[in-house]
C-alpha cells in the first residue's frame, strides 16, 4: 500500500476504472461467470444486446427487471465513500482526476462522486431507441417509467412506452454488440483523453481485460489493480489483492496523512 501511495502522490493525473468487484460489498451480484456470485453468466451475451431487444422487448425487459432488482436498496459501501475522499484529496491538491465506471448501479453518484464517467450507462435512466427522437441518442433519456403494471404481467401492452414517439422504452445501458460512442452520457471521448493524459491508473473490482480498460492498458500511465481475486494481473499491472471496501479506505487514510 505504501507504494501504491507514493505512486499516487507523484502523479499529477489520475484515473480510478472501477467494475464489477466494487458492488460486491453492496450486496449487488455480478454477471460475468468468473467472478463469486455471477448469476447471469449464461445468459447475458446473448440477452444483454440491442439485437435481443429487437426481438423481443418483453423478454429482454423481464431479464433486465431479474438484474435490476438486486439494485434495489443497495447502498454504497466503504469503497465507494473512500473514492469520494480521494477525489477530494485530488482536487485540493491541484490533481486531475477521473473516475469511471463500468458499473450501472449508481452508487458512486449516490456515495457523492462527481468526476465520474458511467461508461456503460446507468440503471436509472431509460431511454428511446428511435433514431432521431429527442428521449434517445445522441444525448436524450428519460427517468425509469412506472414498471409495476409490467411487472406484474410483461406484456407488449404493459411496457412502458417513449412519451414523445410511442416506441417501447429501451434500457440506457451500453449493450454488448453497441459502441461506446452510441450515447454522449457513455462520454467516450472524455474517458479516452483521460486515459492519454494520466500519470496513474488504478483499477478496483475490474481487471484491465475488458471493454474500455483495454485501452487504459495500452498507455504511459503507472497501473495498478486492488482485487482480491487478482492474482494474474496483466504485464506492468501492479496488483494489490485486497478486498476494495478495507483497501481503499486505508489508502486514503494514508494519502491524508502524509
Ligand atoms: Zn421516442
Amino acid at each position: 500500500m505504501q507504494e501504491l501511495a507514493r505512486d499516487i502522490v507523484a502523479a499529477k493525473s489520475l484515473v480510478i476504472l472501477s467494475g464489477a468487484g466494487m458492488g460486491l460489498a453492496s450486496g449487488i451480484a455480478t454477471f460475468r461467470g468468473q467472478d463469486p456470485g455471477a448469476v447471469w453468466a449464461n445468459d447475458v451475451m446473448t440477452m444483454g444486446t440491442f439485437g435481443f431487444f429487437q426481438e423481443d422487448p418483453v423478454e429482454s425487459w423481464r431479464w433486465y427487471r431479474s438484474r435490476f432488482r438486486s439494485l434495489h436498496g443497495a447502498l454504497p459501501n466503504a469503497g465507494h465513500h473512500a473514492l469520494v475522499q480521494l477525489e477530494r484529496w485530488a482536487a485540493a491538491s491541484g490533481r486531475d482526476f477521473l473516475l469511471v465506471t463500468q458499473n450501472i448501479d449508481t452508487l458512486h453518484r449516490k456515495a457523492g462522486s462527481e468526476r465520474l464517467v458511467e461508461v456503460h450507462g446507468r440503471a436509472d435512466r431509460v431511454r428511446c431507441p428511435a433514431p432521431g427522437c429527442v428521449h434517445g441518442a445522441p444525448r436524450g433519456s428519460l427517468p425509469v417509467p412506472d414498471f409495476s403494471a409490467f411487472d406484474a404481467d410483461p406484456s407488449e401492452a404493459t411496457l412502458p412506452r417513449c412519451p414523445a414517439c410511442g416506441a417501447f422504452v429501451r434500457a440506457h445501458v451500453l449493450w454488448f454488440d453497441e459502441y461506446y460512442d452510441g450515447h454522449e452520457d457513455y462520454q467516450f471521448r472524455r474517458v479516452m483523453s483521460a486515459f492519454l493524459a494520466a500519470d496513474l491508473i488504478l483499477s478496483v473490482g475490474t481487471s484491465f481485460a475488458v471493454g474500455v480498460t483495454e485501452a487504459a492498458l495500452r498507455t504511459r500511465a503507472t497501473k495498478w489493480t486492488i482485487d482480491p481475486s487478482s492474482t494474474r494481473p496483466p504485464w506492468g499491472v501492479r496488483p494489490w489483492s485486497a478486498p476494495q471496501e478495507e483497501a481503499l479506505p486505508a489508502l486514503v487514510a494514508t494519502l491524508a496523512g502524509q
